[in-house]
């Protein structure tokens, strides 16, 4: 059996879908990736394959295999309260843990009013493509595909939508060409909008993150955030204490200039998973502005995100 070149055979919008293509002893086969295609496109794009195949002289029979979608994808959404207490940078350093763990993860960035992922992951001034109307996720260089609205409009321009716009939009990054990601992580903008509304009513996550500092107030927003998750039905996996403990890069004391151990005790409280505890550290922050997100590097910062990354890992494991 001998392999041929599907963009030999096919124009390119037909190639692209066809994984592999075998001729050999008068039988074509060919092996389609049908992922995200409803059943009319599928069947159109099978006649196509079909209409080239049969018409070749060295063959008397065409066998197409449609694979759909391998995987059930699960979308994991990371919230918050309040914005500026590093849900995203939590997200892209999970994103990556999970990629660097075996996982194939993809990364929605919802936070339509100040979409970061761009520059956290380094792929900011790329600009997603569509196919069949629907968008092609922006590789990084952490493996980890993403979609953003920050690829998508200038810096700001969301910034007033409301509503169905705001929906809209969430609509388009998910519903996306994912190919064989399992995972989408989606970074959702603070609080309890029409972004996350649009989230629970039309794509249900499998479950949510929640991320806070320890202060107080932020606390209270992020509590109330999870109790919308709650109301519909999706499980709260755990929270997540962001800028806690703070040492200083002179005498390396450590201080904790937002308080410390508010949001596990918190997580007791509402009798909710406590994930983990991430430091106040300007390396996380310079690591963010500079695209190199510290889980994708070999720094002790990278511990605590792998480590929460292996909590949600077994959260997903025992969930399929
Ligand atoms: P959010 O998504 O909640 O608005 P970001 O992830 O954009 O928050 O973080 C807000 C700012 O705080 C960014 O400049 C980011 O680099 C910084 N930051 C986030 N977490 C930490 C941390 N643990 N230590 C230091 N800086 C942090």
């Amino acid at each position: 059996m001998s392999s041929t070149d599907p963009k030999a055979l096919f124009p390119e919008a037909i190639a692209a879908r066809v994984s592999s293509l075998a001729i050999a002893k008068s039988r074509a086969i060919a092996i389609v990736d049908a992922a995200g295609l409803g059943e009319g496109e599928r069947e159109a794009l099978e006649a196509d394959i079909r209409e080239v195949l049969e018409k070749r002289d060295d063959v008397t029979e065409v066998r197409v295999a449609m694979m759909a979608e391998r995987t059930a994808r699960k979308l994991i959404a990371v919230g918050s309260g309040k914005g500026g207490v590093g849900k995203s940078t939590l997200t892209a350093n999970l994103a990556i843990a999970l990629a660097r763990r075996g996982r194939k993860v993809g990364l929605v960035d919802a936070d339509i009013y100040g979409p970061s992922q761009p520059v956290i992951l380094g792929n900011q001034g790329q600009k997603p493509v569509a196919r069949e109307e629907k968008l092609e996720p922006v590789p990084s260089r952490y493996g980890v595909p993403v979609l953003s609205m920050g690829h998508l409009v200038e810096p700001g321009r969301a910034i007033a939508w409301r509503g169905p716009m705001a929906g809209g939009a969430l609509t388009q990054l998910v519903d996306a060409h994912w190919g064989d990601t399992e995972l989408l992580l989606v970074d959702l903008p603070p609080g309890t909008g029409d972004v996350q509304l649009t989230m629970l009513q039309k794509f249900k996550p499998a479950g949510a993150v929640l991320v806070s500092t320890p202060q107080d107030l932020a606390l209270i927003d992020a509590a109330r955030a999870g109790q919308l998750f709650d109301q519909a039905g999706v499980p709260v996996i755990g929270l997540v204490e962001n800028m806690a403990g703070y040492a200083c890069p002179h005498c390396g004391e450590v201080s904790d200039p937002f308080g410390k151990g508010g949001v596990e005790e918190a997580a007791g409280r509402l009798e909710l998973p406590f994930l983990g505890r991430i430091p106040l550290d300007l390396a996380i922050r310079e690591g963010g502005d500079s695209g190199t997100p510290p889980a994708a590097t070999d720094d002790p910062l990278a511990q605590p995100f792998h480590d929460i990354a292996a909590k949600l890992d077994a959260w997903i494991g025992a969930k399929s």
